[in-house]
C-alpha cells in the first residue's frame, strides 16, 4: 500500500465518511492524513472517527496522521425575527449589541470588541462575501452601515472583518475546551483558524503542550502580511483559500497562495493547499478541468499536501476524489516539466551541517543507482530538511517515535516507518536497507543513509553513508 506519489493527501471527515469501511477505502485510496473539524459534530462523533483511524492504522501497520481543525474566533449575527432578512443594495443597515431579533433595518452582532476596533469606510462581509456592508457610522455597541452587495442574510450567518486586526483572542472558550480535548484524544496536528498574529500560535502551542504540532491557517490579510514571523513559530501551514478568497479580492489568492507555499518550503514546514480543490465532486463522480488543473498547479509548485473539505466529508463520492487527486498527482509528477519547476524552486540553505548533509544526500541521490533516501530521525527535524531538498527518490523516515511518524505524514515525499530504537550505526543502516526493500524501493542497489551519532538525541544528523541494500555486503564492509 505504498505510495506512488510525493504530494499528500488531506481528507476531511464527516457525515460521508463516517464509518470503518468508508475511511478505510478514503486511506486505500490515497489519503494519508484525516482532518477532523471541531466547527462541526460533538466530540461523541470525533471520539468515534478518532478510534477508527487508529484501528485502520494497527490493521494496515501504517502511520497515519489526524489533524484537529480548531474553528476559531468566527463572527456570527444573530437572529432574524421572521428567520432572515433580504437586504436591497444602498439601504441603510445597523449591527448593534441588542439581543433582539433583527430585521430588514438591523441585526445583532454579539461581540464589542469588533465595534470598538471598526472605522468609518471598513467593509462587513456577510455569508462568505456574498452579501457587503460598508461602514458609515460607528461607536462602542453599534455600527450603521450601507449595503454595496444586497441579498438574503439569515440567522447566525458568519461575518467576516478583512480591514481591521481584530483584538480578539485567537482561541475562544470552545477552541480551548476542544484543543485540550483534542490532545487529550491524541491528534498529531492542530490547525489554528483566523490566526492574526504570531501570538496566537504561541498561545495554542503552549496549551497544547508538545502533544500535537501546530499549523497555522492563513486566511486573514493579516496573516499574510505577518507570515514570516507566523511561519518561524508554527510547524505547518494551510493556504486557506475559502476565506482567503472573501477577506481579500479572489483575485489576489493564487499569487498569495505560490508565495506562502514557497516560503513554507523554504523554512522546511510543511503546507497543505486547502479549500473547493475538487468542489464539483461534492455532487458529480466527474471534476471540472479547471479543478484538475488547480490540483495539478498545487503539485507544480510544490506543496507538501492538497486537501479535500466537502467533497470527502459530506459529498456523494469521497473515495472518488481522494482516488481523483491521487491521479492527477502519479499524472504530475512523471512530467519531466514537474521536475525542473521543483529544482528552480530550491531554496539553497547552507545554516548548518544538517543542511549540508540533506543537500549532499539529494545530489548523491541523483546517482541512477540510488533508490532512496533513509533518514533516521528522533523529532523529524532532518526528514523535513531533505523533504526541503524535493529530491528525485522517495525519502524513508525510520524513527522509534509514532508520533514522528504520524507528523510526517504530512511532509512531502516520505514513507514513514517505526524501528526500533538503534544505538549502533551498522545496525541502523541493516534497518534502513529492509526498510528500503521492504517498500519495494530498491532490491540490489544502493540507498543514501542519513544518521546522527550518538542515536537518540535530537538534533544530532552528523552522517551520510551510501550503503548496499544486500545485507551481506554491509556485515562485510561495514565498521561498528
Ligand atoms: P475552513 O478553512 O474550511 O475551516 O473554513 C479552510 C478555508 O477557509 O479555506
Ligand atoms: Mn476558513
Amino acid at each position: 500500500m505504498r505510495r506512488l506519489r510525493n504530494v499528500k493527501i488531506v481528507a476531511t471527515l464527516g457525515p460521508a465518511s463516517n464509518d470503518y469501511a468508508t475511511i478505510r477505502a478514503l486511506f486505500e485510496a490515497g489519503a494519508d492524513v484525516f482532518r477532523l473539524n471541531m466547527s462541526h459534530g460533538t466530540h461523541d462523533d470525533i471520539r468515534a472517527r478518532h478510534v477508527i483511524i487508529r484501528q485502520i492504522e494497527a490493521d494496515t501497520g501504517r502511520p497515519i496522521a489526524i489533524l484537529a481543525d480548531l474553528q476559531g474566533p468566527k463572527l456570527r449575527v444573530g437572529v432574524f425575527a421572521d428567520g432572515a432578512a433580504d437586504l436591497v443594495d444602498g439601504a441603510p443597515f445597523r449591527m448593534d449589541l441588542d439581543p433582539a431579533p433583527g430585521t430588514v433595518k438591523r441585526v445583532n452582532l454579539p461581540h464589542p470588541e469588533i465595534f470598538a476596533a471598526l472605522e468609518p469606510g471598513a467593509s462587513l462581509l456577510v455569508n462568505d462575501g456574498k452579501i457587503r456592508l460598508m461602514v458609515k457610522s460607528c461607536g462602542p455597541d453599534f455600527a450603521n452601515c450601507t449595503v454595496t452587495v444586497g441579498g438574503t442574510i439569515s440567522n447566525r450567518k458568519g461575518v467576516n472583518v478583512p480591514d481591521v486586526l481584530l483584538p480578539v483572542a485567537a482561541l475562544s472558550g470552545k477552541d480551548r475546551k476542544d484543543l485540550e480535548f483534542a490532545c487529550e484524544l491524541g491528534v498529531d496536528w492542530l490547525a489554528l483558524s483566523f490566526v492574526q498574529r504570531p501570538e496566537d500560535v504561541i498561545e495554542a502551542r503552549d496549551l497544547a503542550r508538545g502533544r500535537a504540532a501546530i499549523l497555522s491557517k492563513i486566511e486573514k490579510p493579516a496573516a499574510v502580511k505577518a507570515y514570516a514571523e507566523i511561519l518561524a513559530v508554527s510547524d505547518g501551514i494551510m493556504v486557506a483559500r475559502g476565506d482567503l478568497g472573501v477577506e481579500l479580492p479572489i483575485h489576489a489568492v493564487p499569487p498569495i497562495q505560490k508565495q506562502l507555499v514557497r516560503g513554507a518550503r523554504a523554512a522546511a514546514k510543511p503546507v497543505i493547499v486547502a479549500t473547493q480543490m475538487l468542489e464539483s465532486m461534492i455532487e458529480s463522480p466527474m471534476p471540472t478541468r479547471a479543478e484538475v488543473s488547480d490540483v495539478a498547479t498545487a503539485i507544480y509548485e510544490g506543496a507538501d499536501a492538497i486537501m479535500l473539505s466537502a467533497e470527502s466529508a459530506a459529498g456523494s463520492w469521497p473515495v472518488e476524489a481522494v482516488t481523483m487527486m491521487n491521479n492527477v498527482a502519479i499524472s504530475v509528477e512523471s512530467d519531466p516539466t514537474y521536475r525542473s519547476i521543483i529544482e528552480a524552486s530550491r531554496t539553497v540553505v547552507r545554516a548548518s551541517v544538517a543542511d549540508g548533509i540533506v543537500a549532499a544526500a539529494r545530489e548523491i541521490a541523483e546517482n541512477s543507482d540510488i533508490k532512496a533516501i533513509c533518514c533516521f530521525s528522533q523529532s523529524g527535524t532532518t526528514v523535513s530538511l531533505v523533504a526541503r531538498e524535493r529530491p528525485r527518490v522517495p525519502i524513508i523516515a525510520l524513527t522509534p517515535l509514532i508520533e514522528t511518524a504520524r507528523r510526517l505524514c504530512l511532509t512531502w515525499g516520505t514513507h514513514c516507518v517505526i524501528t526500533e530504537e538503534q544505538s549502533r550505526f551498522k545496525g541502523a543502516v541493516i534497518a534502513a536497507a529492509r526498510a528500503a526493500r521492504a517498500y519495494g524501493f530498491a532490491l540490489i542497489d544502493q540507498v543514501v543513509v542519513t544518521a546522527g551519532v550518538p542515536f537518540n538525541v535530537r538534533g544530532t544528523t552528523n552522517i551520510l553513508r551510501v550503503a548496499p541494500c544486500d545485507e551481506r555486503l554491509i556485515y562485510s564492509v561495514d565498521p561498528e
